[in-house]
């Protein structure tokens, strides 16, 4: 058995990963944009044909390098490679196989192949670690088919019932029959055993490598996001209630039009996201009746703030409902309504210190290496995520934290998605070395005893 002492020795070979990445890619492969073989998008829509094939893939994957492999109620994959104690809970790497209708390939599919990969270097180096480390696939993470995001994670941590998940229904049923999740796991024999908790199949920890789906490590020319915690959002529905009267006959100061007072109110909270140093987004804007020459007499739109912190969270929505007040009282002519309807409402998160360190410990040796490090600099920053992630909900459970690499251009929910294959290796190895870490802290803490 090959010794821990020489973990930093062990390394991710990027052929091997990009190769292994693009293979797993070949299950709903969709919207080709150049000549190469690995230059299309995907369309692995959650528990769809590809999707049982690609899971299919994964399970033999995981046991040709020794795994053990096990599914759960809500079709959540678990692979886990034993460690020198065989009861202890694992270390689980996790993400997600399922992509958005236009999706491309390396959004939650980098972090599961990564975790295959990291375990298939440990099989091949003969590494045994302290405790069991495994991978993890959670079903539908995108909540672009059944229309839930992270409701597998979700389930595992109790947040959400199994029943609910079980019932919720496909958004766009091709022949007018929408299926619900139950019934998809069932057809592609994906319905598990094992219970969906978090208390029948613990996790000592969760690690998520993850592409930052943002352009800030691009634009830093920084290689490593070493996540720290998940920023707050609401979503609200926002209905504008004026009056509907003739674009012709009604002169300007005796309207009530609820879709200039709306558009204010649009650009009110963009004010406000500014002024706060936070995120408001506008993405459904509705007007009813909605004809060229009449006024509506309601809209509706949404509502998206988001902030790092809770209580600015809090503060920019107060001062959001005191303008949209002073906007339909004294800036709409005869005056519009506004009503506020809340939707979600997801509090900030904030990962564990441990798996932070780890990854940071990890992420530093690894990024030291780099031919861009020569000089010294710190190619990794601390990052806080702008989108929601499985890790949300393990983290509610057991330590989490997440590692970011970059994306190109930002871009992501979309089919030019793109990591470069060293960029890939990286944010594995770092991955492995955040792993290999935190198995070595639960034995030094005496909890693999
Ligand atoms: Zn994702």
């Amino acid at each position: 058995m090959g010794s821990l002492d020489n973990s930093s020795s062990l390394r991710i070979s990027q052929e091997s990963l990009g190769s292994l990445l693009h293979e797993s890619c070949q299950f709903g492969a969709a919207h080709r944009y150049g000549k190469a073989s690995t230059e299309t998008g995907m369309a692995r829509l959650s528990l769809d044909d590809s999707d049982k094939q690609v899971r299919d893939w994964f399970m033999e994957q995981a046991r040709s390098i020794g795994c053990q492999t096990y599914v759960d109620e809500m079709g959540n994959l678990f692979a886990v490679r034993p460690g020198k104690n065989k009861d202890a809970a694992p270390i689980m790497m996790g993400s997600h196989l399922d992509t958005q209708p236009t999706g491309g390939r390396y959004d939650g599919i980098l972090g599961v192949i990564s975790g295959l990969e990291v375990l298939r270097v440990l099989a091949s180096n003969n590494v045994e670690t302290e405790g069991p480390v495994g991978v993890v696939n959670w079903t539908n993470e995108e909540g672009a088919r059944f229309p839930k995001m992270a409701v597998s994670s979700g389930v595992w941590a109790e947040a959400i019932p199994l029943q609910t998940a079980w019932d919720l229904r496909e958004v766009l049923a091709r022949d007018g029959n929408p299926k619900s999740i139950k019934e998809e796991l069932d057809r592609i024999g994906y319905c598990g055993k094992r219970g969906a908790s978090y208390q029948t199949n613990p996790f000592a920890a969760h690690f998520e490598l993850h592409i930052e789906q943002g352009p800030i490590l691009e634009d830093e020319g920084l290689k490593i996001g070493v996540v720290e915690g998940v920023q707050a959002f609401k979503w609200f529905n926002i209905t504008v209630k004026g009056r509907d009267s003739h674009a012709g006959t009604t002169p300007l100061y005796a309207r009530k039009d609820p879709v200039l007072c709306a558009c204010k109110l649009v650009v009110a909270a963009n004010k406000v996201a500014h002024e706060f140093n936070g995120l408001a987004t506008t993405g459904i804007f509705t007007t009813d009746p909605g004809t060229v020459n009449t006024m509506a007499h309601t809209v509706t739109f949404t509502l998206d703030v988001r902030h790092v912190k809770d209580e600015v969270l809090a503060q920019m929505i107060e001062k959001c409902e005191a303008e949209f007040n002073r906007i339909c009282k004294e800036d709409s002519e005869k005056g519009c309504e506004a009503e506020w309807e809340l939707l979600v409402d997801s509090p900030a998160i904030q990962f564990h210190p441990d798996c932070i360190a780890a990854v940071e410990a990890s992420a530093a040796e690894v990024c030291s290496q780099l031919p861009e490090a020569s000089g010294g600099k710190k190619l990794y920053i601390p990052m806080i995520s702008g989108a929601g992630h499985d890790s949300c909900y393990t983290s509610l459970r057991v330590p989490t934290s997440m590692i970011f690499t970059p994306t190109r251009s930002g871009i992501s929910h979309n089919p030019v998605e793109y990591c470069s294959p060293e960029d890939c290796a990286l944010g594995a190895n770092v991955l492995l070395g955040a792993v290999l870490r935190y198995d070595q802290l639960r034995a030094r803490r005496g909890e693999l005893n």
